[in-house]
């Protein structure tokens, strides 16, 4: 076994020091690209869910080996109970330098200042739209939802407020369903000192869907509504996140522009995923996985757990490779944790 400095690189050179970790594989909202339809039957059993003294443990060994950037996700990482107890207990833990969240937002408003006060240093926000009946469609596309816009957007302003900023707000962009209303959230953004980023949609577990919203970056990049505000000739800053940022022309704020499909960053990821039911991922697109929750609920040493870590670490392909054609993905989005 490698020494435990070198536990975090892998085959390839990079070191990993960013982990997402999902709470939960449920969550409040059924988007068509985030789900696979099929989540409502295979929703894992509370006692197949790490707990948050498990999920402690894991990122603090993680941290001893060079974890240095954590992020909740989930699911709704806001449908979990006291998420505010996990906050503090992995800040506790010392040397995790960024502590954040990602969130829709629709359930942030009472829990901001107590997220903050626990230590959180701030969120990521999805916004796909502004608009009260496209939100409706969007979110509840694969079930009955009950948030509304407006309970995110109250969360948005909680955020600010509780300063859990600077607040990213990320927008997938989706053909046909948001691609007329960039120019609105990019205004939206900039008058809150919000980072703004758009994302191409990602093949996740439903192709059929993927191939309906996708958009390529090199498209959107050319549509009225962003040359109008961007300046597109300007030289993009590249940053770790893997988005390309372009200024806005009224000089108030940036946009990031991020491209999964078209632009792969495969280069400079340095990312590992902790699923809700404690299976360490090296790369989102791959169906490969490390269970380390039986040897957690097993009482393993420290050394058998490094094991398992590294046995994650060594599966992470030079590049990821997304599956085009094929709905048989072991899970969707929603279930990975993104
Ligand atoms: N529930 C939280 C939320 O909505 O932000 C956290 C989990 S959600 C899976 C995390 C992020 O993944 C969201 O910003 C969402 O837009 C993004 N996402 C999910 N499916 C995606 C896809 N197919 N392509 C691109 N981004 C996706």
């Amino acid at each position: 076994m490698t020494d435990n400095n070198a536990i975090l690189t892998d085959k390839f050179g990079r070191a990993l020091n960013y982990l997402r970790v999902s709470v939960t594989d449920r969550c409040n909202h059924r988007c068509s690209y985030c789900t696979s339809g099929k989540e409502e039957y295979s929703q894992k059993a509370r006692t197949d869910i790490l707990s948050y003294d498990e999920i402690r443990r894991t990122v603090t060994l993680m941290a001893k080996l060079g974890i240095t950037k954590v992020r909740l996700t989930g699911g709704e990482p806001l449908i979990r109970k006291d998420l505010d107890q996990l906050v503090t207990m992995i800040k506790d833990i010392g040397t995790i330098e960024d502590l954040t969240m990602t969130t829709n937002a629709a359930l942030l408003k009472p829990m901001a200042r107590k997220l903050k006060a626990a230590g959180l240093d701030r969120v990521n926000i999805s916004l796909d739209t502004l608009r009260e009946d496209r939100f409706k469609d969007i979110v509840g596309a694969r079930g009955v939802v009950t948030a509304t816009l407006k309970d995110v957007l109250d969360g948005i302003e909680a955020a600010i407020e509780a300063d859990l900023t600077p607040i990213k707000l990320n927008a997938v962009i989706m053909r046909t369903i948001n691609d007329d209303e960039l120019g609105d959230i990019i205004d939206y953004a900039s008058e809150r000192g919000a980072r703004l980023r758009f994302i191409e949609c990602m093949p996740m577990s439903d192709s059929s869907e993927w191939k309906r919203l996708y958009m390529p970056m090199e498209e959107v990049l050319k549509l009225p509504q962003i040359t109008s505000r961007v300046d597109t000739s300007a030289v993009a800053i590249k940053d770790r996140a893997a988005a390309y940022t372009l200024p806005l022309k009224n000089g108030n704020g940036t946009v990031g522009f991020v491209s999964p499909m078209s632009n792969r960053f495969c280069d400079s990821c340095n990312r590992l995923r902790l699923t809700s039911d404690g299976r360490l991922r090296a790369c989102l697109p791959s169906d490969k996985d490390v269970d380390i929750r039986d040897a957690l609920r097993t009482n393993a040493t420290e050394q058998e757990l490094i094991e398992l870590i590294r046995k994650a670490v060594l599966m992470k392909p030079e590049v990821g490779e997304y599956n085009y054609d094929d709905d048989s993905r072991g899970r969707s989005m929603l279930q990975i944790g993104g």
